[in-house]
């Protein structure tokens, strides 16, 4: 078979659909910009300026990695300058540098995983996962998740866990795709999901699904990845029709936006 062209996640499940509650941050014309219009040279710039996110969420995920690949450090009174030693936080952003060091600070007085049979836990700066190929009738797409930890649980089940920063809550339906991975991944097991917030210190409910709940989020993720690759087309075909394919949302999701310097639709409130 030739290459798989088709992809979905859940971040660009995401970018179709809010989680809810959170409807009105929700605007086509963001995603229009992040993923038909990424390339282009000012749009590159704005998404490369707008990482302080992700920047956050990798160096947390790789601090906890650092304190399990040292287990010393947890019990070394500089464990947490060390850490932070060894990420190079001194070269990070000031609310970088500060939101990764009350991470470090928490994980060294609540280390979750120390008595974890931990099958794995990701350093945060591996590549693309390795994709899960889902068919679906004639349609085929690549689903990636990058699992951040798993361990095993007294009982032999497999924890999938998700580690979070941040205020956002957790979306039950990121650790369904969790699960539906890990249905391809550990057939044998029947494994359950959580989300731990490492700057809150706050542990989701554990999260397990049924095989309907799965096959029903297989179909999401192909109907997201097939109108993603519609959409695309659409645009190459029709790049003057970029505000019709991505309609833009303009209101309160414009002052969480990273576009709006670029924007048509952008809109500015004095509140702002
Ligand atoms: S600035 Fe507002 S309208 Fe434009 S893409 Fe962002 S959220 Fe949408």
């Amino acid at each position: 078979m030739g290459k798989i062209w088709n992809s979905a996640s859940y971040n660009l499940l995401l970018l179709h659909s809010p989680p809810v509650g959170l409807e009105h941050l929700h605007c086509d014309m963001k995603r229009g910009f992040s993923k038909a219009r990424k390339k282009e040279p000012q749009v590159a710039k704005l998404l490369e300026l707008d990482n302080t996110y992700q920047r956050i969420g990798l160096l947390a995920q790789r601090g906890v990695y650092e304190f399990h690949n040292d287990m010393s450090l947890l019990g070394a009174s500089n464990g947490v300058s060390q850490v932070a030693e060894t990420l190079e936080l001194g070269k990070e952003s000031d609310v970088v540098q500060q939101r990764v060091l009350t991470v470090l600070k928490n994980y060294y007085e609540s280390p979750i995983l120390v008595d974890k049979d931990i099958v794995k836990l990701s350093h945060g700066n591996e590549d693309f996962p390795e994709p899960i190929l889902i068919k679906l009738g004639s349609y085929s797409f690549n689903l990636y998740a990058a699992i951040d930890c798993i361990f095993k649980e007294l009982d032999g089940t497999l924890h999938i866990l998700d580690f979070k920063t941040g205020k956002s809550d957790f979306d039950r339906r990121q650790a369904y795709i969790y699960l539906l991975v890990a249905s391809y991944l550990y057939p044998d097991n029947k494994p359950i999901a959580s989300f731990y917030n490492l700057e809150t210190n706050t542990w989701s409910k554990k999260i397990s699904a049924s095989a309907e709940i799965l096959e029903v989020y297989k179909y999401n993720l192909m109907q997201v990845s097939k109108k993603h690759q519609e959409s695309l087309f659409l645009y190459r075909n029709n790049p003057d029709k970029f505000s019709q394919i991505y309609p833009a949302n303009p209101g309160t999701s414009c002052r969480y936006c990273p576009f709006t310097s670029i924007c048509n639709f952008a809109f500015i409130s004095e509140a702002k």
